[in-house]
């Protein structure tokens, strides 16, 4: 018998759930086979595991503690929501005077219309003067 044949029996034949023909095929080759005998061997010792955490005494569970513990963490959830509102409405409030600072600078550096057509003078110079004496002719 091949080794994928016995293997999805093993963990039956270790419960004993198997009927006594095929148990006895399993045995013949789980003992006979150094890897399904490891494998039974793990299967062993997996079952041997959970039997025991089964048999533990199972903890009481504390409802009152459970509502505490998930109170304590709204009410830090709630902190850190009103320390984030905070934060957030004072960098709202530098933005808004830093912004406002910055349109009154800029609207009280912006040249004034004389200064615009005095800075243009030389250009307007320029423009129309008569560079080739066409007055002249
Ligand atoms: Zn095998």
């Amino acid at each position: 018998m091949k080794c994928k044949k016995v293997i999805p029996w093993i963990k039956a034949w270790l419960d004993d759930e198997l009927d006594p023909a095929r148990a006895a095929l399993v045995e013949r080759h789980v003992t006979s086979c150094p890897a399904c005998r490891a494998l039974a061997a793990d299967f062993g010792e997996v079952s041997l595991a959970v039997r025991s955490f089964a048999a533990g005494p199972v903890p009481a569970l504390d409802v009152g503690r459970v509502l505490e513990c998930s109170r304590q963490r709204e009410r830090e959830s709630a902190r850190i929501v009103t320390s984030l509102r905070r934060i957030a409405a004072a960098a709202a409030v530098i933005l808004f005077v830093s912004g406002v600072g910055a349109w009154r600078q800029w609207f009280d550096d912006r040249p004034s219309a004389d200064d615009t057509v005095a800075s243009l003078d030389p250009v307007l110079d320029f423009l129309f003067s008569d560079p080739i004496g066409a007055d002249e002719i």
